[in-house]
């Protein structure tokens, strides 16, 4: 079984594929013929890791959080990505995304963004590569998440507002979407997780697979074998951990954990758990698992965690809980908040909500004493202290 890469049509099992209108067809295949001859290029490549390396500040720490492991009982590495220019991994994939577009002759670029996170992260790497940013975002997501908005302004970014629909983050796509249609030759769009047709799940899930590489390569030295007996990570499209996951989903001895947002309770009707709730579907141009009503509705989500709150999975993540090759829980808001609490406490380092996800599997689940866990923690919490106000 192949878990790590889709098949020449982008399937991941009965997951992924490329469903998309017709006029889409030359933008998206321009990608999948280019996609995998460029960015395994010696010049990309070069270019790619001397960025990682002194623009992010990669390798990112894996840090052995003695205190939480003291509470644990058990062995506790976190991977560092909140410590990554911009607080958080997706500058692992903006950065590439960028680079590969430059490649493809493009000189715009477009984003849609639901918190901003992404939208940030597209427009750092358009400033530092000099391509035009355009970013979508629905215009209740503008009110909600002005200090993102301000940066991609300072940063250079123009904000389109999407105002149909519900006016967030599925509204942005669309006219993201639009755009792209209207500009197939100059343009190219950045897509933020390991979504959309294929080739971009695929082309998300390798850029950021640089995570479980230097995991790898980290635990090596620090206690002599490659392979932790866990890794762990927060799902919201599922791009940091199908960075966190890449290496070692061929590896039968590690076992993999994915946290879900639950939001109020996965039978409350405000959640985000997409593998309790959801079933097979098609959203944002790859079949999945989506929620969604018996007709093709698709719900709207719910979680405290701007990141995490999608009504879609990954066919990556798909593929993975439909053949049991990794454990899915779902975490509810305050679990999430209070583990968000619980780090700052212990360690000294406060978590992004999203990343409180993945730690909040520590009290979920019983792990031994000599068990090496790693968690991804994906960002850093500055972008959501008004709620750990709220909840203090
Ligand atoms: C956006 C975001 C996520 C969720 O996105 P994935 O593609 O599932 O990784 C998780 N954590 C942080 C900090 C984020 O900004």
């Amino acid at each position: 079984m192949n878990y790590k890469n889709p098949d020449e049509h982008g399937y991941y099992g009965e997951f992924g594929g490329a469903f998309i209108p017709e006029m889409l067809y030359p933008n998206v295949e321009e990608l999948q013929k280019n996609y995998l001859e460029i960015i395994e290029s010696e010049d990309f490549q070069t270019e790619y890791q001397d960025l990682l390396k002194n623009y992010v500040g990669r390798a990112t720490p894996l840090y052995f959080a003695k205190n939480l492991s003291k509470k644990y009982n058990t062995q506790i590495y976190l991977k560092r990505e909140d410590l990554n220019h911009t607080g958080a991994h997706k500058i692992n994939n903006a950065l590439g995304q960028v680079l590969l577009a430059k490649r493809l002759g493009k000189t715009r670029i477009i984003a849609e963004t639901g918190a901003g996170q992404h939208g940030v992260a597209t427009a750092t790497a358009c400033a530092l590569l000099g391509l035009e940013c355009i970013v979508y975002m629905g215009e209740i997501d503008i009110q909600r998440q002005a200090p993102n908005v301000a940066r991609m302004k300072m940063l250079g970014a123009e904000v389109i507002a999407a105002t149909s629909g519900s006016k967030t983050l599925k509204d942005a796509v669309n006219e993201a979407l639009r755009d792209w249609i209207n500009n197939p030759v100059t343009t190219h769009y950045v897509i933020g997780s390991v979504v959309g047709p294929h080739p971009f799940p695929d082309l998300v899930a390798r850029f950021q697979s640089i995570i479980s590489k230097e995991i790898k390569e980290q635990l090596k030295e620090k206690i002599g074998r490659e392979n932790p007996d866990y890794v762990i990570a927060c799902v919201g499209g599922g791009s940091n951990a199908a960075g966190t996951f890449y290496h070692f989903v061929e590896e039968k001895e590690v076992k993999i954990i994915a946290a879900e947002a639950g939001g109020l309770g996965v039978n409350s009707g405000k959640s985000a758990a997409t593998t309790f709730l959801g079933t097979l579907g098609v959203l944002h141009g790859s079949k999945s698992l989506v929620m969604q009503t018996a007709d093709g509705q698709v719900i709207e989500p719910h979680s405290i965690s701007a990141g995490l709150d999608y009504p879609g999975i990954g066919p990556f993540h798909a593929h993975l809980f439909q053949e049991k090759r990794a454990e899915f829980f779902s975490i509810n808001d305050d679990e999430a908040l209070k583990c968000a609490f619980e780090l700052t406490k212990l360690e000294g380092i406060i978590p992004a909500l999203e990343s409180s996800h993945a730690l909040a599997v520590l009290d979920k689940k019983k792990f031994k004493e000599n068990d090496v866990v790693v968690i991804c923690l994906s960002g850093r919490g500055d972008k959501d202290m008004e709620t750990y106000l709220k909840n203090l």
